[in-house]
């Protein structure tokens, strides 16, 4: 079989200025939120992965002790964002249009609606795909990558940099694991082949499961 390689793009040049631009600017969020005392965390994640839902329970869990914000990217809705500010926190939505992933210039337009001085805690909802936003972090201090056992079973394996970028894997949905016979051994060490050191844990935003021990693992 012939096989391209993206290397011989020829947009490789372009590529390099934006990234690098792209990560002067997640520095100076980083900076920004650091000044503020402002711990921040990145969820990445398919379209239907659960990561509204997931950070819907960690909101639950964690609004008596954080003053929690969340900035959302979405192509044109508002609909997370509207679950999650049910809560009573600040909520800013970024609608990309057709950008597929968050960049880091987009959060800091977005940082400039929030009150920082009020809050310590922001959680950020990239766009539904776990392929660019790999390349475009943010400025945020964590990377949580939410995996759902109902996606391919070569969900992990199709997306090596994702899982060699990220701190956590939350692997969801796991209440239906059995449902559709899914090996979440098989998942997780699929995960452990690409990074042999990153904490996965298997929740359901579901039923609850698993919602205290990712937010020990982010140290919440
Ligand atoms: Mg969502
Ligand atoms: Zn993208």
């Amino acid at each position: 079989m012939e096989v391209i390689k993206d290397e011989e793009g020829l947009d490789i040049e372009l590529d390099i200025n934006l990234q690098k631009r792209n990560l002067e600017l997640s520095e100076a969020n980083k900076k920004l939120l650091d000044d503020h005392g402002i711990l921040s965390i990145d969820f990445m994640g398919s379209v239907g992965s659960g990561k509204t839902s997931l950070m819907d329970r960690l909101i639950e869990k964690l609004k008596d002790r954080y003053k929690i914000g969340v900035i959302g990217g979405d192509l044109t809705t508002t609909i997370d964002m509207e679950i999650l500010g049910k809560h009573n926190i600040p909520v800013v939505q970024i609608n990309t249009g057709r950008e597929c992933h968050l960049d880091a210039n987009l959060v800091a337009k977005a940082l400039e609606r929030l009150d920082l001085n009020d809050l310590d805690l922001l959680f950020i909802e990239n766009v539904g795909n776990i392929i660019c936003p790999a390349d475009f972090p943010l400025g945020a201090h964590k990377r949580v990558a939410v995996v759902s056992v109902v996606e391919s079973p070569y969900i992990i394996v199709k997306h090596p940099l994702t899982f060699q970028t990220v701190d956590v894997v939350a692997l969801n949905k796991v209440d239906l694991a059995s449902l559709i016979e899914i090996d979440l051994n098989k998942l997780e060490g699929d995960i452990r082949k690409i990074n042999s050191r990153i904490p996965v844990v298997r929740t359901s935003a579901k039923t609850g499961s698993g919602i205290s021990a990712l937010s020990r693992k982010l140290n919440l």
